[in-house]
C-alpha cells in the first residue's frame, strides 16, 4: 500500500497555546502557524494544493482548526492592531468602559482584552501581558487586570491559576457574571463538573434569563447521561425560551430522558 494524502508543510511563526476546542470540546493544546498544504507520498511533499494560509488554533486532539488565506491575513492583523492600539489608549486616559462602533451599550474594557489577546498571542503580535498589566495597574482597574491574567493563565494551560484570577475578580464586582461564568467553564474544564454547576447556578441566581449558563448545565448533564437532570433542565431551557422547543436534536434527548427515566416530560406533548 503506498501511504499518500495531504498535510501541512513549511511550517513558520509557530506559536503553541492552550484552550478549551470549539470542535471537541477539550481543552487541549493549540498550535497557530503558517504553512502550505501539499499532496505527499510517503510524507514527501510533491504537489501543492492552495495558497499560504495562517492556520489558528489546530486543536492537538482532534487537528481542526481555523485556515486563513495569506492574503486575508495582513487586513485582519491590522484591524486588530488598530483596535489593540485604540483600546490602550483609552484605558491611559482612564476610561474603564468603551462603546464599539455600531453598538449601543459600552463594553468593559477588560472584557475587551480578554477576547483579544488570545488572537494577538497566537498571531505573535504579542509575547507577555506585562505591558497591558502595568497600563492597567497604574488606572487601578484591578478588576480588568485580573480578568486578563485570567486569560493568559488558559492560554497558557494554567486552569487553576485562571480558577485564581476570576475568583479575585469576582469578590471585586461580585454583581458581575461573567468571572463567575468562566469558573463555571474552569471546573468543568478541569473535571469537576458538581462545582462547575455550581457556578453557573450562581450566575443564573443574578440573572435568571442567562440563557448560556443553562446550556452549559444542560451539557454536564448529557455527557453524565443523567436523565432526570436533562429533563429538569431542558424544561428550564424550554421556559426560559420556547424558541427552543421546535429544535429537533434537543427533542430528541429530552424525548430519551423521560423514556429512560419513565416519566411524562411537561414539554413531550408540545413537540
Ligand atoms: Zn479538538
Amino acid at each position: 500500500m503506498i501511504i499518500y494524502g495531504s498535510m501541512m508543510y513549511f511550517k513558520r511563526n509557530v506559536v503553541n497555546s492552550s484552550s478549551e476546542c470549539e470542535h471537541c470540546g477539550q481543552y487541549r493544546t493549540m498550535r497557530s502557524y503558517q504553512g502550505r498544504k501539499f499532496g505527499h507520498i510517503y510524507f514527501i511533499p510533491l504537489i501543492p494544493m492552495g495558497a499560504h494560509s495562517q492556520v489558528l488554533n489546530e486543536c492537538s486532539g482532534c487537528k481542526m482548526g481555523v485556515h486563513l488565506p495569506v492574503a486575508e491575513l495582513e487586513p485582519r492583523l491590522e484591524q486588530l492592531r488598530g483596535q489593540f492600539k485604540s483600546w490602550i489608549m483609552a484605558i491611559q486616559e482612564g476610561h474603564r468602559e468603551i462603546t464599539l462602533d455600531g453598538a449601543t451599550e459600552p463594553v468593559n474594557v477588560g472584557l475587551l482584552l480578554f477576547g483579544i489577546i488570545k488572537d494577538l498571542y497566537c498571531l505573535k503580535e504579542i509575547e507577555s501581558i506585562d505591558s497591558i498589566c502595568s497600563i492597567l495597574k497604574s488606572q487601578n482597574m484591578d478588576y480588568e487586570e485580573h480578568l486578563v491574567r485570567a486569560q493568559w493563565c488558559e492560554i497558557k494551560g494554567d486552569l487553576r491559576g485562571a480558577g485564581a484570577h476570576y475568583w479575585e475578580a469576582s469578590k471585586l464586582n461580585p454583581d458581575d457574571t461573567f468571572p463567575i461564568f468562566r469558573m463555571g467553564k474552569v471546573e468543568m474544564l478541569l473535571g469537576n463538573s458538581a462545582k462547575a454547576v455550581e457556578k453557573f447556578e450562581e450566575c443564573l441566581k443574578l440573572h435568571p434569563a442567562d440563557l448560556y449558563s443553562l446550556i452549559e448545565i444542560a451539557t454536564i448533564y448529557e455527557k453524565k447521561q443523567d436523565h432526570p437532570k436533562i429533563i429538569e433542565t431542558y424544561d428550564r431551557l424550554y421556559d426560559l425560551n420556547p424558541e427552543l422547543i421546535p429544535q429537533s436534536g434537543m427533542q430528541k434527548i429530552y424525548k430519551k430522558a423521560c423514556k429512560k427515566t419513565r416519566t411524562q416530560g411537561k414539554y413531550l406533548d408540545r413537540f
